[in-house]
């Protein structure tokens, strides 16, 4: 690619990381739906192996799909190189294992997807690594939780569900006077609506089974190393081994691809890369357009009688609509809350609508209910729930592509016995 960064970002996500000449002209990224690559010689099929020799050995080590779509994303987010996972938790993992061991410590943004909660409580400080949660809001706890010299300070871009956006600049310059990375799950908004490098994150991930793909077709994850952080001081042993042998701008992937690829099988399939490459060329349309609609559908839900109250950064008047404006590029991105008065209320409204679909999963091409309380959040504690705002009322929507009008004629109606 000619163009690495200098290009917009709608650009880098349809011609980033791929020459159409190496692959006989394909104007698509060709998939290479194989296990394992052939060498012309066993000196060549060692060599691979030693890394001396270019080229591809096993698909749960390396790809030329999955390279293609990690090297776009790269070039989407400005940074040195990507990992993609067999999902957005399989890219937490790989995180906590390449950055932290039994023993070392990590802090974590108390405003949690539900899902990574309970990934920390029963994967990761099960295996001996302590989780410090810290409300980033209070910028003196985060100080003292740094203190404690963690491996890494992780934070959502938005919390998914509490819908709140930390102080990335604060934060970010606590953290380096610390030297520990800044790590934004920035799954919510996607890279085309936040731009991580410019927050001051070290590394960016996402769960691209949400608006890279786009569709709902693929699981999967990815991490990107932004370039910003040096890792020639981290702590970690398994980057400090790479340090010795790569250097250290590009320590911290070569580890997590050891780690998570090669050792711990994380790694994402061609198929899904494939899928997730495609959904990556219509991001940044999707991304405005759903921002526009979710909007939309926020002011008219503010405004209905029979709501006690929504939630989208977007619009005025949310506590964090302040810091949206100021973080996050063309809009708000697809999800937002709101209040009915308690469970079967809830329930009631989602079962009258026709157009949107009761599922998991957002930034779907299509309009996605779900009840936090009864599914994502079932496994938490009620303070967990409290904090991230998990009312028995809240419904949470994640705005399709579908006409607007017809989105929010579907909630009108669904709405009527409120
Ligand atoms: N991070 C956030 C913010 C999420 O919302 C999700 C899933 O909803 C994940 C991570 C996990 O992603 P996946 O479902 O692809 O494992």
């Amino acid at each position: 690619m000619r163009q690495p960064v200098s290009c917009g970002l709608r650009t880098r996500a349809i011609h980033g990381g791929i020459h159409a000449r190496r692959n006989r002209g394909a104007t698509t990224i060709p998939l290479y739906y194989s296990s394992s690559f052939a060498f012309e010689s066993a000196e060549d099929l060692a060599a691979a192996f030693e890394g001396r020799h270019p080229g591809y050995v096993y698909s749960r080590i390396s790809n030329p799909t999955v390279q293609a779509f990690e090297q776009r994303i790269a070039a989407v987010e400005g940074g040195v190189g990507s990992f993609a996972a067999t999902s957005g938790m399989a890219a937490i993992q790989a995180l906590c294992t390449v950055l932290a061991e039994a023993g070392s410590r990590v802090v974590f943004a108390r405003s949690l997807f539900g899902g990574t909660v309970i990934y920390l409580r029963e994967v990761a400080q099960r295996a001996g690594i302590h989780v410090d949660f810290v409300d980033m809001d209070d910028l003196p706890a985060v100080e003292r939780a740094l203190d404690h010299r963690p491996r890494m300070l992780f934070l959502e871009a938005l919390g998914n569900p509490r819908l709140d956006i930390p102080p990335f600049e604060e934060v970010a310059e606590l953290a380096a006077s610390r030297d520990v990375p800044v790590v934004v799950d920035a799954t919510l908004m996607s890279p085309a609506l936040f731009p991580a490098k410019q927050c001051g994150a070290a590394v960016v991930m996402h769960s691209t089974t949400k608006l890279v793909t786009g569709n709902g077709t693929a699981i999967g994850g990815v991490v990107t190393d932004l370039g910003q952080f040096d890792w020639s001081v981290h702590r970690s042993p398994a980057i400090a081994r790479e340090v010795g042998s790569v250097g250290p701008g590009y320590a911290f992937l070569a580890a997590l691809r050891r780690a998570a690829g090669l050792s711990a099988g994380l790694t994402m399939s061609p198929f899904n890369a494939f899928l997730s490459a495609l959904g990556l060329e219509t991001l940044a349309l999707r991304a405005e357009t759903q921002s526009r609609s979710a909007l939309e559908l926020a002011t008219y839900l503010a405004a209905h009688p029979g709501v006690s109250g929504v939630r989208y950064p977007g619009l005025e008047g949310d506590p964090y609509h302040e810091r949206a404006c100021r973080y996050f590029h063309g809009g708000g991105g697809p999800l937002l809350t709101f209040t009915l008065q308690d469970r079967p209320a809830a329930f009631a409204t989602m079962n009258r609508l026709a157009l949107a679909l009761r599922a998991t999963n957002l930034g779907d091409a299509k309009t996605l209910v779900i009840h936090p309380a009864s599914t994502i959040f079932h496994d938490c504690s009620a303070e967990e729930r409290d904090y991230s705002g998990v009312t028995e009322g809240l419904v949470r929507v994640s705005v399709g592509l579908e006409n607007v009008e017809d989105i929010i004629g579907d909630f009108d109606q669904a709405l009527a016995d409120a």
